[in-house]
């Protein structure tokens, strides 16, 4: 069965540690809890990754039980719900400020440093000093924002590999004096600045204390986490840290500074990269080839603006087994989704909604370093696993989901909906997905994946205690599963009726097999078996006699897949998509795109949801918006009455050409030019949609001569479909061309047109052309 794909609204103010936690649309776990949570609303999010999803899910209502292991996003849920006051954030930021730094010898501060003289300087200026450029226009010291490090040039340069002979490559900077904004090349003078943080000092030891004692068997992973962190980034990060521990502030303010701080440690690593080299979801510790080097103290400043506008309030309070849940509260459950199972039946869950994990190295490693510099070696506990964890590849991962879903399945009763969003849905996570929770005894009820923005949607059901003691079931092999998701594979590519891309391909025969139940009964080592089943299946998916012989061609969509013998095909999913844009900005609109949208992946659910890209191109060709209500409607060009009155006007022209060149006119549509001995000289096929899929893929008709007539305001629209199916660019090499209506209407004042230079002139304004300007002598 197929879900309705629930788009939502992308967020547009990125929520704190975004680039590690998983995407989320505002909406869409809105949406799923009118769907599927019963009337008390009592919802459980078993493993906690999103403090977006649990606020917004408290936010309508839902008595909602986290459970979250990471003691990090748990703190950001803290926060998110109940977020420090602006006075507190700035009086905390003040207050670090304004803090002295403490004398040689104090815990903490006894490596030599720039400004060991300067003791009493307040800890804003010292640290800002760490940061000084001369400014290249005026040459008054000012400060940078961040400089620019190569690690490649400084292993191409001879050094050894660790990260402290990373090579300076440049200065960003607003001058305070002139205002003269640069990036530039890094001077000597910076080099200077930089060097005493090019070996490692007491903070880096203190930095790993927090984390591992010196004889602890993690040591040596703790360092690897470390080095994500330029030292000087270091340095000031623990200067600040233990200034805070020392100072004297109210409850308010220490949130407000471990909110601040949270933020600095997040924007401070080096795993975003710096162009070429950027990385929008750094997942593994690996340093990126050019990083940025951020201004520490700055980043303290941006958190209290990114703190203050948070909206919050949502009611949020610490649970603990026994405890009752509340409407519109988040209950916050310190542990794993597996400790979390066993709870489930006494607060009587209805519904499960969560943002299923994915492997995220850089993620958890991170939480686990700040979980200890924060709140000291005793936070680190329960994540001490990630620090020597080395395998995050789907095996391992799918292995981890199916122990959390076998714990899951056995205390919810049978029925209950189980929801698991994927904001970074790929082939390998999906697989993960829907053959652990087949094997934990859920039986998944629909999934929709919007492919362009890697977002899937599954339901499952549980199956309840009782069930899973049954027998088990009989296969034992992938006999069974083979043929259907061979036979998936083809369908999904017919019901789209355009080529097609393999993560959408493989998810059909992935998903089929779950509805079926037809992943084989237990008999092994679980990885093995998952290993296993991946390659039957994708193998499966790839050698359907129509798929493999058709397989493979780029387009705007990725590498795509088509079937041999077309003819099963019905019109192409984009042509229909257009056409139900059109409808629906005729009978809906004024309309907002997001809930155009919406309807429009109503009426294509499941695996025929169209891209957003898609979506948008038809909204932009058919639609006019009035910006100020961010309303769309229908073009008064694009309403019935003035494209048939269109139509019928580029026809009478198309007719008066072809008189005027004596050709014999035959047909309506197409029209057809007919020569001397009565056989078709060109063909004109009117549309006044970009729905010309049912011409250029109809293998009945001859490309040569053969002009599709449209509108101009359907270019775009008709480029991009060209770019996302090769078979329609394949027909064009192959003699279909286009034909504008206001080229049309222009030829008709050209003196100079015969009946020789007719074919000629018409492919004078041909798509792509961008104005209307053709030179026409
Ligand atoms: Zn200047």
């Amino acid at each position: 069965m197929d879900v309705v794909f629930f788009p939502g609204i992308r967020p547009t103010r990125p929520e704190p540690l975004s680039v590690f936690l998983p995407p989320l649309s505002t909406g869409v776990a809105a949406e799923f809890l009118r769907r599927y949570a019963g009337e008390r609303r009592i919802v459980v999010d078993p493993f906690g990754q999103s403090p977006a999803l649990a606020l917004e899910l408290a936010r309508e209502g839902a008595s909602l039980l986290v459970g979250c292991l990471n003691p990090v996003v748990r703190q950001l849920i803290h926060l998110q719900a109940q977020p420090p006051s602006p006075e507190a954030l700035r009086s905390a930021l003040a207050k670090l400020a304004a803090a002295r730094r403490s004398g040689p010898g104090t815990p903490g501060d006894s490596r030599p440093m720039p400004g060991t003289a300067r003791q009493a300087e307040r800890l804003e200026d010292h640290l800002r000093s760490l940061y000084m450029v001369t400014c290249s226009a005026c040459r008054t010291p000012t400060e940078a924002e961040a400089y620019i490090w190569s690690r490649e040039t400084g292993r191409e340069a001879g050094a050894e590999g660790a990260p402290e002979h990373d090579r300076l490559i440049s200065r960003v900077y607003t001058c305070s004096q002139c205002g003269h904004e640069a990036e530039e090349p890094a001077t000597p003078e910076d080099e200077e600045v930089a060097r005493p943080y090019l070996t490692r000092g007491i903070y880096y030891h203190l930095a790993l204390e927090r984390l591992a004692p010196p004889d602890h068997p993690d040591r040596v992973h703790t360092e690897e986490a470390l080095e994500v962190y330029p030292l000087r980034a270091l340095y000031a990060l623990f200067s600040i840290l233990i200034r805070m521990e020392a100072l004297d502030l109210s409850d308010d303010e220490r949130r407000a500074a471990e909110a601040m701080l949270i933020s600095a440690f997040d924007e401070a690593h080096i795993l975003r990269g710096y162009a070429p080299h950027v990385r929008q979801r750094p997942r593994s510790l690996q340093a990126p080839a050019r990083y940025k080097e951020v201004n520490v103290w700055l980043t303290l400043q941006r958190a209290v603006d990114q703190w203050s506008s948070e909206r919050g309030q949502v009611a949020v309070r610490p649970w603990h087994p026994g405890d009752a849940l509340e409407p519109y509260t988040v209950a916050l459950f310190a542990g794993s989704a597996r400790e979390l199972a066993a709870e489930l039946e006494a607060v009587q869950a209805e519904c499960v909604i969560t943002a299923l994990p994915r492997p995220n190295q850089a993620l958890w490693t991170l939480s686990a370093a700040w979980a200890g510099w924060l709140w000291g070696p005793a936070a680190v506990a329960p994540l001490r696993g990630v620090l020597h964890r080395r395998r995050y590849d789907w095996a391992w991962h799918a292995n981890a989901l199916l122990a959390s879903a076998e714990s899951l399945s056995s205390h919810l009763a049978s029925g209950v909906p189980f929801v698991g969003l994927l904001g970074e849905s790929e082939p390998g996570l999906m697989a993960a997905a829907l053959w652990s929770f087949d094997r934990a005894g859920f039986q998944l009820e629909g999934r929709a994946l919007r492919a362009d923005t890697d977002t899937a949607q599954l339901v499952w059901r549980a199956a309840g205690r009782r069930e899973l003691l049954g027998p088990a079931p009989e296969l034992s092999s992938l006999d069974a599963a083979h043929p259907i998701a061979q036979q998936a594979a083809y369908q999904v590519i017919v019901d789209r009726s355009e080529p097609t891309a393999w993560e959408i391909i493989h998810a059909a025969a992935l998903s089929q097999v779950a509805l079926g139940h037809l992943f084989p009964a237990p008999s092994g080592e679980a990885e093995t078996e998952f290993t296993n089943c991946q390659a039957v299946i994708n193998e499966a998916a790839e050698s359907h006699p129509q798929v493999a012989a058709a397989k493979g061609e780029e387009s705007d969509l990725g590498s795509t897949w088509w079937i041999h013998d077309p003819t099963a095909a019905s019109i192409p999913l984009a042509d229909r998509v257009e056409a139900e844009v059109a409808r629906l900005l005729a009978e809906h609109g004024p309309i907002e795109s997001a809930s155009l949208d919406h309807l429009v992946c109503e009426t294509f659910p499941g695996l025929v949801t169209p891209e957003t890209r898609l979506v948008r191109a038809c909204l932009r060709s058919y639609g006019q918006e009035d910006e100020a209500k961010a309303l769309w409607s229908l073009r008064p060009e694009d309403n019935a009455e003035s494209r048939a009155a269109d139509l019928e006007s580029v026809r009478m022209a198309l007719i008066h050409l072809g008189e005027r060149f004596g050709f014999r006119l035959s047909g309506v549509n197409p029209l057809e030019f007919r020569d001397a001995a009565d056989a078709p000289a060109i063909q004109f096929f009117l549309i006044t949609s970009a729905a010309f899929g049912r011409y250029l893929l109809d293998p009945r008709l001859d490309p040569a001569h053969a002009w599709v007539v449209l509108p101009g305001g359907r270019v775009s629209l008709a480029e991009y479909k060209m770019r996302r199916n090769w078979l329609l660019r394949r027909a064009v090499e192959n003699g279909w061309q286009f034909l504008k209506f206001r080229h049309v209407r222009r030829m008709l004042d050209d003196a100079l047109l015969t009946r020789e230079t007719l074919e000629q002139r018409l492919a004078l304004d041909p798509l792509g052309n961008p104005g209307d300007q053709i030179a026409f002598i």
